[in-house]
């Protein structure tokens, strides 16, 4: 089974792409990821893109396109979760060109649904375990009182160099201009599945999971 986890920057793409990575054995293809490894990494590509992701603006389609092409070709087990990938309507008609290619299908496009005003707060609020990459929210889900991760006991917490108030406008205005047009794209093709992406964890994974499961 293959899905696109769809829906602007805060949304919860990446929480709930880890969930399902835990309990379903999938793989989760989040080219943000793929993008901030080769930064760290300190390859040409990484390079390249460090001052274009800073300032929450999109990375051309050939890189992100080339990304997911590497990763198709490599894995070929179970299903893939497209989380962050496609964010333009080239990179949803080569992402539909590569599975046809690799005799895979799409079988659902999950839309998560969040209000403006909710994105901004969450995002300032979020951090992760510098060592296992469990994701928290000052509000929602905060760093246990013992400063200790839950998961992995880790005590680094990071933030995101991008998570700041002046990028976060640059990538919703990004968002609302190049990848929610994604929306009507895959609603036309009878793809498209919407989950209220503003109820607790639990409860959205809950609407993911009647999602693949119907
Ligand atoms: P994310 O972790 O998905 O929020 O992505 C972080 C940043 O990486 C974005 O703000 C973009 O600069 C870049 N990026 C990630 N995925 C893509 C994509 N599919 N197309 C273009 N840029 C991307």
């Amino acid at each position: 089974m293959n899905i696109i986890l769809l829906g602007p920057p805060g949304a919860g793409k990446g929480t709930q792409a880890r969930q399902l990575v835990e309990q379903r054995d999938m793989i989760q293809l989040s080219t943000g990821d793929m993008l901030r490894e080769a930064r760290t990494s300190g390859t040409e590509m990484g390079k390249l893109v460090a001052d274009v992701m800073d300032r929450g603006d999109l990375v051309t389609d050939e890189i992100v396109i080339g990304l997911i092409e590497e990763k198709l070709s490599g894995e070929k087990a179970g299903g893939f979760i497209f989380d962050g990938f496609p964010r333009t309507l080239a990179q949803a008609d080569a992402l539909g060109d590569l599975l046809k290619k690799a005799g895979q299908s799409l079988d659902a496009v999950i839309e998560m649904q969040v209000d403006d005003d909710a994105l901004v707060a969450r995002i300032i609020a979020r951090s992760t375990c510098g060592n296992c990459g469990e994701g928290y929210n000052d509000i929602a889900k905060p760093i246990p009182a013992d400063g200790k991760c839950s998961n992995c006991g880790g005590t680094e917490f990071k933030r995101r160099a991008d998570d700041n108030e002046e990028s976060l406008r640059t990538r919703l205005m990004e968002y609302y201009k190049k990848t929610s047009p994604l929306i009507g794209y895959y609603y036309a093709k009878g793809d498209l599945r919407t989950v209220d992406g503003l109820a607790a964890i639990d409860d959205v994974a809950a609407s993911i999971a009647s999602v693949l499961d119907q």
